[in-house]
C-alpha cells in the first residue's frame, strides 16, 4: 500500500470558521481525527475519544480531496488527539495538493520530523497534568492554555522556556467558566503584567453558535 492510502479514524470533516488563536475568523476545513489519549475533564468533544472502530475510517488522499475541494484557507488537523495517528501520509497528501496545514495538538506525542516539516503552523494546547513532549514545545508556532481556576495562571510560565518558537501565547477561558468575572479579571491582569508573548483569547465560534 502506498504511503498516501493510510486510512484514518475520522469523527467528523467540515467546513467552518476557525474560532481561536491568530487565524481566528479565516475559512478553515477541519478533519477531526478519532481517538484522545489526553481526556480533559472539559473537554467539548467527548465524541472523538474511543477506539478506532467507533470512526469511520478516510484515507489521506480522499481527506486532502475534500479539503481542496472546500475552498478552505488551510486544513486544520485537530482531534481528540491527531499525533496518535501517523500523520505523515496525510500532509504530505495535504501538501501535495496544495492544501496549507494547520494542526492542533495537546503536544504529548511528536509526530516525527518527516511529517513535521509539512506543517505550515503548529498550535499547542498543553495541559497542566499531561505535558507536552519537548520537541512539540520547541516548534509550536503558538500556544493556547484553557484556563478554568485562577490558581493555573503562574503555572503556564513553566512551559514558556522551552516555547521558544512561540509568538503567541493564548490564555481562553474554559467554556463553562466564560461568565466568571473573578478569573476573566485575572485572566485580564495577567496579560497586562506579563505582556508578550501572552495573549487574551476567545473560542469566537462558539459565540456565532455555529460549531
Ligand atoms: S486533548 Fe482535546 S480532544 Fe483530548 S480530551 Fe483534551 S480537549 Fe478533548
Amino acid at each position: 500500500m502506498m504511503s498516501q492510502d493510510q486510512q484514518y479514524p475520522i469523527v467528523e470533516t467540515f467546513l467552518s470558521v476557525q474560532g481561536e488563536g491568530i487565524f481566528s475568523g479565516a475559512r478553515a476545513f477541519f478533519i477531526r481525527t478519532g481517538g484522545c489519549c489526553v481526556r480533559c475533564p472539559w473537554c467539548d468533544t467527548k465524541n472523538s475519544w474511543g477506539r478506532d472502530s467507533d470512526f469511520i475510517r478516510l484515507g489521506a488522499m480522499e481527506l486532502a480531496e475534500k479539503s481542496l475541494a472546500s475552498g478552505a484557507d488551510f486544513a486544520v488537523i485537530t482531534g481528540g488527539e491527531p499525533c496518535m495517528h501517523n500523520l505523515e501520509p496525510l500532509f504530505k497528501a495535504l501538501n501535495s495538493a496544495g492544501v496549507k496545514i494547520h494542526l492542533e495538538t495537546s503536544g504529548v506525542i511528536f509526530p516525527g520530523e518527516n511529517a513535521m516539516k509539512y506543517c505550515d503552523w503548529t498550535t499547542l494546547s498543553p495541559k497542566l497534568f499531561a505535558r507536552p513532549a519537548t520537541e512539540m514545545l520547541e516548534i509550536a508556532d503558538e500556544l493556547k492554555f484553557v484556563v478554568g481556576n485562577l490558581s493555573e495562571l503562574d503555572l503556564y510560565d513553566a512551559f514558556l522556556e522551552a516555547a521558544k518558537n512561540a509568538g503567541y501565547v493564548w490564555l481562553n477561558p474554559e467554556w463553562s467558566k466564560r461568565a466568571d468575572s473573578d478569573l476573566l479579571k485575572a485572566m485580564f491582569e495577567h496579560v497586562l503584567k506579563k505582556g508578550s508573548p501572552y495573549r487574551l483569547g476567545w473560542q469566537l465560534h462558539k459565540n456565532y453558535f455555529v460549531r
